[in-house]
């Protein structure tokens, strides 16, 4: 099989019939053998009913129901572990994605060597203040802290190679950042190709202010595992010995000056009114925290499962 499109989808009964549709008439007219793998990620309208429904005139279409709402990276993991098309295509469901770009996408991977082409928006038809500007903001801030220049990189219309998704593990709200673990993955040929978008025609975004919280966090915590996540002890260990070490030569200064004037009989203020002492402990306490925190990050690294886990393209005279 060419292609397998993995749709996660959440309350969008109104598109889905149209979707499918464009798709197949898309996929037949450039003479794609694919998939349509649907994954109701807990929708709570009547979208299941009517993927059944389209599933009896469209055989294409596979199917899987959450019992409830995990989120969009759980329902673009499960697709990915069921995809079994040499191509695979992400999209998301509310015909805000063009299929007609599927094609030069895959074009792309095939013939210019691309692991993973990602859509760019570039004319995007959504919110300006609540979408368009914090995604400009969000991307131009990805792209100075890892090295992949995409201008959309949580575009849900994504094409990739096989043996990319099947390497990547999306858990979490890691949609966001896919290119990102690609990457990690050892993926490195990633490109983006301009994509037509339009409004939203029914329904309502999923996605609200809370990601305006969960967004950056996400982004520090992949930005930390990208440069410490296997040795997370270089990060804390140097802080927290240089916060110790100053924090120790500050009280012994404290103590020393103390000492000093009681011998030449200079009257000196006791050492616990003295500032500095204050500041001086709680350097040396932050310092041995975060060598702690260091130690302890270091022994669940040992211990998770996939500490050797890696991924082998080829193996000669085995
Ligand atoms: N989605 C999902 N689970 C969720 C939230 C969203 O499967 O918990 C799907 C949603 O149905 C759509 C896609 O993810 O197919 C993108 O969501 P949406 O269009 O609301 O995001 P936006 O385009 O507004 O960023
Ligand atoms: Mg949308």
């Amino acid at each position: 099989m060419d292609l397998s499109i993995v749709i996660p989808l959440y309350n969008e009964e109104e598109s889905i019939p149209e979707l499918t549709s464009w798709i197949d008439q898309v996929m037949k007219g450039n003479g794609f053998s694919y998939e349509l793998l649907y994954i109701d990620d807990g929708s709570k309208d009547r979208s299941w009913e009517v993927i059944k429904q389209l599933s009896v005139k469209y055989e294409h279409i596979k199917a899987i129901r959450f019992q409830r709402n995990y989120g969009k990276s759980a329902a673009l993991h499960v697709g990915f572990q069921k995809a079994c098309g040499d191509y695979v295509v992400t999209m998301d469901a509310d015909l805000q994605d063009n299929p007609e770009e599927v094609p030069e996408m895959i074009r792309m991977i095939r013939e210019e060597g691309y692991d993973l082409v990602s859509g760019w928006k570039k004319v995007r038809h959504d919110p300006v203040l609540s979408k368009n500007l914090p995604s400009k903001f969000y991307n131009w801030t990805v792209r100075r802290m890892t090295s992949i220049k995409l201008h959309d990189m949580n575009c849900g219309l994504k094409a990739y190679r096989k043996q990319v998704i099947k390497s990547i593990e999306v858990y979490g709200d890691m949609h966001r950042f896919i290119p990102v673990l690609a990457k990690w993955a050892g993926f490195k040929k990633i490109g983006e190709k301009v994509v037509k978008h339009q409004e939203r025609k029914y329904g309502v975004t999923k996605f609200g202010l809370e990601r305006f919280i969960r967004g950056p966090l996400d982004l520090i915590s992949v930005i930390f595992i990208t440069k410490f996540g296997k040795r997370p002890m270089h990060f804390f260990g140097i802080f927290g010995t240089l916060m110790f070490v100053v924090g120790l030569a500050a009280t012994l200064w404290v103590g020393i000056q103390k000492l000093l004037a009681l011998k030449h009989g200079i009257h000196a203020p006791l050492i616990t009114s003295n500032p500095y002492f204050y500041i001086a402990l709680t350097s040396m306490i932050l310092g041995s925290q975060f060598f702690l925190a260091g130690f302890i990050a270091d022994l669940v690294t040992r211990n998770s499962a996939d500490r050797n886990k890696y991924m082998i393209d080829e193996i000669l005279n085995d």
